[in-house]
């Protein structure tokens, strides 16, 4: 690369902080409260030293071993200094619960108790979200609306986790803005019992625009800025 030119993921990368920038003051907020994971699954660890060296700090990977091994890969190289924050976005099997949280400083998908158990106790201490599910499909990950309050308090109440706030993915074939209010209204209920648990991760590269709109503060993007994904399997 020359020292004055720029690559095709810089330029998707300033493309989307144009896009987060201007989604913001739209919505009369400030892209500071704004935090945009890059989503690297499926991609080579070659990709996140590149997203590194353009001053990417926060990550998102969503199958254990795979994450496991980019985190180990990187730990021995300059990358190891640079300060970056792990996402796990995934869904999480109670049994890799403990194993992800080696690596992992923020969890995603939280959404049942049992995964709350395996997860707390000890260790250092790991910020999560609550997922919640706004389809009637329960292979689609999240709690139910309805059993957000309770799961949200057991979560506040297990030493070694802090809930950060609430995450959700938008339904196919429904209008995201309308299911991202959803997840701000619960999150405007669940701030009145746990004030700090005021974060939202919500919006990815079809929708963040929308969930900028509604008080999304986590956004999870990944093609917008990584290209399309090599596919695997
Ligand atoms: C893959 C993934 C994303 C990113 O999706 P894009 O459409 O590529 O931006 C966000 N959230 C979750 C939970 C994902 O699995």
């Amino acid at each position: 690369m020359d020292s004055g030119g720029t690559t095709p993921l810089a330029e998707r990368l300033a493309e989307v902080a144009d896009r987060v920038d201007a989604a913001s003051r739209l919505a009369g907020r400030s892209p500071e409260e704004i935090t945009t994971i890059v989503v690297t699954k499926f991609h080579p660890v070659s990709l996140i030293s590149e997203l590194a060296a353009l001053g990417v700090r926060d990550f998102g990977e969503s199958r254990h071993q795979e994450a496991q091994a980019k985190v180990a890969e990187l730990a021995g190289t300059a990358f190891g200094d640079i300060g970056a924050t792990w996402h796990f976005i995934g869904q999480l099997q109670s049994k890799k619960a403990r194993h992800v949280r080696e690596y992992a400083d923020v969890i995603h998908a939280v959404d049942r108790e049992s995964l709350v158990a395996s997860l707390g106790g000890v260790g250092r201490p790991v910020d999560v979200f609550l997922q919640v599910n706004l389809t009637d499909d329960p292979d689609r990950g999240g709690a139910r609306p309805e059993d957000v309050l309770s799961l949200a308090t057991r979560i506040h109440s297990t030493p070694g986790l802090h809930l950060s706030g609430l995450m959700t993915v938008a339904p196919l074939g429904e209008e995201p803005r309308r299911a991202f209010e959803t997840v701000r209204e619960l999150s405007e209920r669940l701030r009145r019992d746990i004030p700090d648990a005021s974060g939202l991760s919500m919006g990815m590269s079809g929708d963040f625009e929308d969930a900028i709109a509604e008080g999304a503060t986590h956004l999870r993007i990944g093609t917008a800025i990584t290209g399309n994904r090599p596919t695997v399997g």
